[in-house]
């Protein structure tokens, strides 16, 4: 009964429009782990596939790009916003940097958190758009299939975060965003 009531639940989260369903483990691919934290990154494999190769050719170039965050459980991403409730103090406040839970593009498997190898101060935080990495992935992401989710002044009114892509290079990739793409202030933050 218990298996039966997880699949129905699932099978609900699946078609609400505002929530994308979680992937299967089977479906993601290691991009690298975090630093040294020992923390392995992972996207859904399409994902991973368009992001190792968008490092390779960046490494080329000479500029060094790190997996800082990719998919998150819808649960992790509970944890998170709570977290940053008791931080900012109420969740209007929070939603502007945190995404509230299932409406986290974290959990589609499809969104990557980047960062600059040499810069590990920078990760997660405004001063990323001043490194070499986010100039290069300005020029060069869209190639490989990666949109910057929240430009600044986003009509989400979600807080600009130049560190946080989203791949939309399948069919399949698209349709996920496509909720937020045609309704950008009442899909996902
Ligand atoms: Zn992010």
């Amino acid at each position: 009964m218990i298996s039966r009531e997880i699949s129905k639940e699932k099978r609900q989260s699946e078609i609400r429009p505002d929530r994308f369903a979680e992937p299967d483990d089977r479906e993601l691919l290691v991009v690298g782990t975090y630093r040294q934290t020992g923390r392995e990154v992972r996207m859904r494999s399409d994902a991973a596939r368009a992001l190792l190769d968008l490092m390779e050719q960046a490494r080329k170039d000479g500029v060094g790009i790190v997996a800082v965050s990719g998919f998150r459980t819808v649960a992790y991403q509970e944890n998170l916003f709570q977290r940053a409730v008791a931080k900012y103090g109420s969740e209007e406040a929070a939603v502007r940097w945190v995404g509230r839970p299932g409406h986290s593009e974290h959990h589609t498997g499809l969104a990557v958190d980047l960062g600059e190898a040499d810069s590990p101060a920078c990760d997660v935080e405004p001063q990323f758009e001043n490194t070499q990495a986010f100039h290069w992935l300005q020029k060069h992401a869209a190639h490989f299939g990666f949109e910057l989710s929240y430009p600044r002044d986003n009509p989400r009114g979600v807080h600009y975060e130049p560190w946080h892509w989203r791949f939309i290079g399948t069919p399949e990739a698209q349709r996920v965003f496509q909720p937020a793409i045609r309704n950008p202030k009442s899909a996902l933050a």
